[in-house]
């Protein structure tokens, strides 16, 4: 078999940038020991931003924000070619202490990344029934992609592209995706709600 790469790995790393070098018109292998995206990067967080940043080098800074810029629409464009939504948002990060305030204030003005000194106690919910003391750092521009939802369906049921019906608070149809794990009495995939 012809190919320009060999990628080792299919997690987000390998997967985008096999999809880059697709695109770019090379052709492209790509190897996974086990399940695409089930190791660090179904892991992950999704928190599109070093958790200190002001703690890392300039050139870290700035690939990590040119990294955050492509993200809007990356998800749009992914969502357009596999009907999953990213859930992308801008939902905020809320830094606890300890951290150095000051820094962090002067660094994200440097940086003209917004930040707000909040009470932790109007952020947080207490825990077991004492209130968070002292301040955190919201920084409201911060945003982050979901995991795709999945779904635990009895051993054997499933088949990629079969309708389900989900009950929560209301009905919902779902399209069964990927099989991601074969349990012994279980089988566990992604889903999108159609
Ligand atoms: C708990 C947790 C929370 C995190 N939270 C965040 C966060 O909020 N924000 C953030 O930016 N980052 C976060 N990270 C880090 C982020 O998830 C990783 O940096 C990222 O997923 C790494 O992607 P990857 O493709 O390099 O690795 P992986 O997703 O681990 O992919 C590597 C793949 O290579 C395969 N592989 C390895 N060796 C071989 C081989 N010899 N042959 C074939 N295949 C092989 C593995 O099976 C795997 O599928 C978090 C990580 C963890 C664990």
């Amino acid at each position: 078999m012809q190919t320009d790469f060999l990628i080792v790995g299919a997690g987000v790393i390998g997967l985008t940038s096999a999809q880059a070098l697709l695109s770019a018109g090379y052709r492209v292998t790509l190897v996974e020991r086990g399940i695409v995206g089930q190791e660090a990067s179904w892991a992950g967080g999704g928190i599109l931003s070093p958790l200190c940043p002001w703690d890392y080098r300039e050139a870290v800074t700035q690939l990590a924000q040119r990294g955050m810029g492509m993200f809007s629409e990356a998800a749009a464009m992914l969502q357009a070619a596999t009907g999953i939504d990213p859930e992308y948002q801008r939902c905020g990060m809320l830094l606890l202490p300890p951290f150095q305030q000051e820094r962090a204030a002067q660094w994200c003005a440097q940086h003209r990344l917004a930040s707000q000194p909040v009470n932790l106690a109007d952020h947080l919910p207490a825990q077991q029934g004492q209130e968070y003391q002292g301040k955190g750092l919201l920084l409201p521009e911060v945003a982050t992609p979901a995991t795709p939802a999945t779904l635990i369906l009895p051993a054997g049921w499933f088949q990629s592209g079969r309708f389900v019906e989900v009950f929560s608070d209301r009905k919902q149809v779902a399209k069964l995706l990927n099989l991601l794990e074969k349990g012994g009495d279980f089988d566990r995939g992604t889903i999108v709600v159609v």
